[in-house]
């Protein structure tokens, strides 16, 4: 008898799909604008699809068609739940944006909340909070941010408002840099205060798993369209007291438990319900819970690994440009996400990306960012660095997302390394 001896096959890692959420796309565009709007997940288009011949009112109606659509926005609002890690009194509120989000919360706020932020905010973070919050200025470094709470929350505990709420509102990634904030350990400082905290996690979502109870997060709040689902939905989640005690966001039908004869005679719902007036967007919600899913599905780790080499690719290849300054808040080495914002110095940032567009098929974003303060200040602070007198006043922006590639990447690197 002879023995053939087989070799044991190799053990090779677990392939990993580049794009296990199958995002759609146009063939021949390079779409380098994610952090504008992501491009729509197959999940979330065939969740559409299969709800669309069911089309009811939800939460109104008694038939089968409505019944359905009902308990497809509640398991929508359980799979957003999941995906964000929401302890079990928590609300998850289906918003229209961030904006809509943190908005609501700034409307929820007890009496005498302080609100504090940093300057480095998107203006949804910045403008929503009234008047007499505090604005802290940006910090170099993301110990900076700790340790500059820490010295705010400890003079207001202290001396300004002893004793009333106080709310940080922080974003989880910038929009303008993708530098990612030390979010676990600014909630860790804000509790040690007695203060709650807030996440806009618009850029941190679609990035990187956002969770309430392993951050130890109070609120998060993002954006659908930033996370392959298609525009109009939103999240604000968290703590419920608040916005129990709060006044209804909006408020009409499907916000109240009771509605007297007699004027303002009304009882407002309690839960999501008293925050969601009107006909809830069904779609919007079982589209983003459909890519929440496929997001919790995914292997997170691997998807990072494949974003932060292409990350790299990027940054490398505009480092080596010599008129090219990338904008940053703390240093090089900072962790962040696949957003990149730059100047090519003696180019107008708005002539570059039509040129990008027409020339090349590139979609980049230019201006700066609904981060007027923030993106002031690092071009200012980029001319420092740079010795460079011919840097624009505005700025260049590519943003990487599931289905970018590296040829992308090398693409846009040779349209700026050949500017006419
Ligand atoms: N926060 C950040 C960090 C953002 O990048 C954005 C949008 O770009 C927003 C908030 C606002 O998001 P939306 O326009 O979806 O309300």
């Amino acid at each position: 008898m002879t023995l053939t001896l087989v070799p044991p096959a190799p053990v090779l890692p677990t392939p990993v799909r580049p794009d296990p959420l199958g995002v759609l796309g146009v063939p021949g565009e390079i779409n380098l604008d994610h952090a504008a709007s992501a491009p729509c997940a197959r999940a979330a288009a065939d969740a559409v699809a299969e709800l669309l011949p069911w089309y009811a009112s939800v939460h109104r109606g008694a038939g089968a068609l409505s019944r359905r659509c009902t308990l497809a926005y509640e398991r929508a609002r359980q799979s957003v739940a999941d995906f964000v890690g929401a302890r079990p009194d928590d609300h998850v509120i289906f918003t229209r944006n961030t904006t809509d989000a943190v908005n609501l919360l700034a409307r929820a706020l007890p009496a005498g909340t302080t609100v504090v932020t940093f300057g480095g905010e998107h203006h949804a973070n910045l403008l929503p909070w009234p008047r007499g919050s505090v604005r802290l200025p940006v910090p170099d470094s993301p110990a900076g941010a700790v340790r500059s709470l820490a010295a705010a929350l400890g003079e207001l505990a202290r001396d300004a408002r002893p004793g009333l709420p106080v709310l940080v509102a922080v974003t989880g990634a910038s929009n303008v840099t993708g530098e990612c904030w030390p979010v676990a350990e600014l909630a860790r400082v804000a509790h040690r205060h007695g203060a709650r905290i807030l996440v806009d996690a618009a850029q941190l979502a679609p990035h990187a798993p956002v969770d309430l109870t392993a951050l130890d997060v109070d609120y998060l709040a993002f954006s659908g369209h930033k996370l392959y689902a298609p525009f109009g939905a939103g999240v604000l989640a968290g703590r419920a007291d608040w916005l129990d005690a709060a006044p209804p966001y909006l408020a009409g039908g499907g916000a109240t438990s009771h509605v007297g004869a007699a004027t303002h005679e009304v009882r407002w719902a309690t839960g999501p319900a008293r925050h969601e007036a009107g006909t809830p967007n069904l779609l919007g919600a079982v589209a983003l819970a459909a890519v929440c899913e496929a997001l919790t599905a995914a292997d997170r780790s691997a998807l990072h690994a494949r974003e932060q080499a292409l990350l790299a690719r990027l940054r490398s290849g505009l480092a080596a440009l010599p008129d090219v300054v990338e904008l940053r808040t703390f240093g090089p080495e900072a962790p962040r996400v696949g957003i990149v914002s730059f100047v090519v110095a003696g180019r107008d940032s708005a002539e570059v990306a039509a040129h990008l567009a027409a020339r090349h098929r590139i979609g980049v974003r230019d201006g700066l960012f609904c981060a007027h303060p923030l993106t002031r200040r690092l071009l200012s602070e980029a001319a420092t660095r740079s010795a460079r007198t011919d840097l624009p006043a505005t700025a260049l922006r590519a943003s990487l997302g599931l289905g970018t590639t590296a040829p992308e990447v090398d693409t846009l690197l040779t349209a700026l390394a050949t500017l006419p």
